[in-house]
C-alpha cells in the first residue's frame, strides 16, 4: 500500500513530502491510520547524523496514535476502530531473557526501532510522519479513554522514556526530584513526577520559562546558568534525570546528589560524558545511570497512569510544511513543549 508520508532525503535535508511503500497486513499484523505525530529531537539527532550514517530517504517519528484499519487474522489485542499508539520500537525476537523479563527495548537480538531500523523481513522501517503505518500488534499500545489523541502522542517516546527511571528510582511521597532540561521529554517528566507525589525542581538554562515550569507541576526553579544555583542545592536531590539533548557537565549535576542519589541520563548528545574524579562517585556514594524509553507493559501501564492523572503533553499542532520550522524551533529551545504534526495534513 502506498502511503503518503515526509522524509528526509539525505542527512541535515529538510524533509520533503513523498510516498512511501507499507508492507501488506499479516496475521499479526495492525493496519493503522495515524492522527498524529510527535517530533521528539531524537528525529532531530538523527536525521542530522548526531548518531552516525543511516538510511535515507528517511521517515521519522514514533510518537504515534492513531486509529486502527484492520487487523491481521491472529490480532485479538485490538479491534479496527480502536484508537491505539506505537512508540520506539515496532519489534523484538520475543525469546531472549530480556524480551521475556518485559524490556523489549534491550532486546539481545536487538529491538526493531519504529524507523530507520531493520524489520524482521529485511525491509527498512519509516516512521510516524506518514498517514499509516503497519505495526506487529505485540507493539501496538491501547490508548485509554479520556486521554486527548493529539496530547497523548508525546507519552509514546517523552512519557515512558522518563515515567520509567522515574518509577524505577522510586520518585514519590519524600523523594526530591531535579528534571534537568524543560522540553518535550522534561516537560513530562515534570508533570509524571508530580502526579507520583515528589517534590520536583527544574533545572533550566534560564528562568524564562519558571512559571510555565510551576504550572506544570514543579515546586523550585533554577537557571543552570547561574553558578549559585549549584553551590545553594549541593546534595539535595534523590533522583536527577537529564533531558539535555547537548553534550552536559555530568560532574556538575553528580554534586547536586544526596547520598545514594541517581544521576539519570535519557539525554543522548553526540559526545562523551566524562566524570572528572571518581570521588563525585563515592563522596557520598552516588549512582550515575541511564534509561532508555521502556517495554511494552512499562509503556501500557505509563498510558494508563498518565489517563489516571489526566497527564498528557502541552503541544503545538503542525502540519507537515511546518516540520523543518519545527526542527529549527526544537534547536534553539524554542518549543512549547512538543510539536506535534497532525498526519491529516500530509495527504
Ligand atoms: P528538547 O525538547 O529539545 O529538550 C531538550 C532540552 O535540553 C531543552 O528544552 C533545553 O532545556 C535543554 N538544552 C538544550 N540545549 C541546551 C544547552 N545548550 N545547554 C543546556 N541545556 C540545553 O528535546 P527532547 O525531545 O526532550 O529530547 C531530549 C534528549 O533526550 C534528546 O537528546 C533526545 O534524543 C533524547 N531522548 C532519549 C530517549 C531515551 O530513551 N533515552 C528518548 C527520547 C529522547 P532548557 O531550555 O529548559 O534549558
Ligand atoms: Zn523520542
Amino acid at each position: 500500500m502506498l502511503v503518503h508520508a515526509y522524509a528526509a532525503p539525505a542527512a541535515t535535508e529538510p524533509l520533503v513530502p513523498t510516498t512511501i511503500e507499507r508492507r501488506d497486513v499479516g496475521p499479526h499484523d495492525v493496519l493503522i491510520k495515524i492522527e498524529y505525530a510527535g517530533v521528539c529531537h531524537s528525529d532531530i539527532h538523527t536525521v542530522n547524523g548526531d548518531w552516525g550514517p543511516q538510511p535515507f530517504p528517511l521517515v521519522p517519528g514514533h510518537e504515534i496514535v492513531g486509529i486502527v484499519e484492520r487487523t491481521g487474522a491472529e490480532v485479538t489485542r485490538h479491534r479496527a476502530g480502536d484508537r491505539v499508539g506505537v512508540g520506539c520500537m515496532v519489534n523484538s525476537c520475543g525469546r531472549c531473557a530480556n524480551c521475556r523479563g518485559g524490556d523489549e527495548q534491550h532486546c539481545s537480538e536487538g529491538m526493531v526501532p519504529t524507523y530507520a531500523g531493520t524489520d524482521r523481513d529485511g525491509t527498512t522501517t519509516q516512521g510516524g510522519y506518514s498517514t499509516h503505518i503497519v505495526v506487529d500488534a505485540g507493539f501496538v499500545l491501547s490508548i485509554p479513554e479520556g486521554l486527548d489523541a493529539a496530547a497523548a502522542a508525546p507519552l509514546l517516546c517523552a512519557g515512558i522514556t522518563t515515567y520509567a527511571p522515574l518509577r524505577r528510582w522510586g520518585a514519590g511521597p519524600g523523594k526530591k526530584v531535579a528534571v534537568v532540561g524543560l522540553g518535550g521529554l522534561g516537560h513530562v517528566a515534570v508533570k509524571i513526577a508530580h502526579a507520583m507525589g515528589a517534590e520536583v525542581t527544574v533545572l533550566s538554562q534560564s528562568l524564562k520559562k519558571q512559571e510555565d515550569g510551576l504550572r506544570l507541576g514543579a515546586d523550585h526553579y533554577y537557571a543552570t546558568s547561574d553558578p549559585g544555583t549549584f553551590t545553594d542545592l549541593a546534595g539535595r536531590f534523590d533522583v536527577i534525570i537529564s533531558t539535555v539533548s547537548v553534550d552536559v557537565d555530568v560532574n556538575a549535576y553528580l554534586n547536586l546528589l544526596a547520598l545514594d542519589g541517581a544521576l539519570v541520563n535519557v539525554g543522548a548528545p553526540p559526545g562523551p560524558l566524562t566524570i572528572g574524579h571518581a570521588f563525585l562517585l563515592t563522596q557520598p556514594r552516588r549512582v550515575l545511570t541511564g534509561s532508555m524509553i521502556g517495554g511494552v507493559a512499562l509503556t501500557q501501564e505509563m498510558l494508563g497512569f498518565c489517563a489516571e492523572h489526566g497527564i498528557g503533553a502541552d503541544i503545538e499542532i503542525i502540519s507537515g510544511d511546518q516540520i523543518n520550522d519545527a526542527y529549527r524551533r526544537v534547536l534553539a529551545s524554542d518549543v512549547r513543549y512538543r510539536f506535534v504534526i497532525d498526519a491529516a495534513t500530509l495527504a
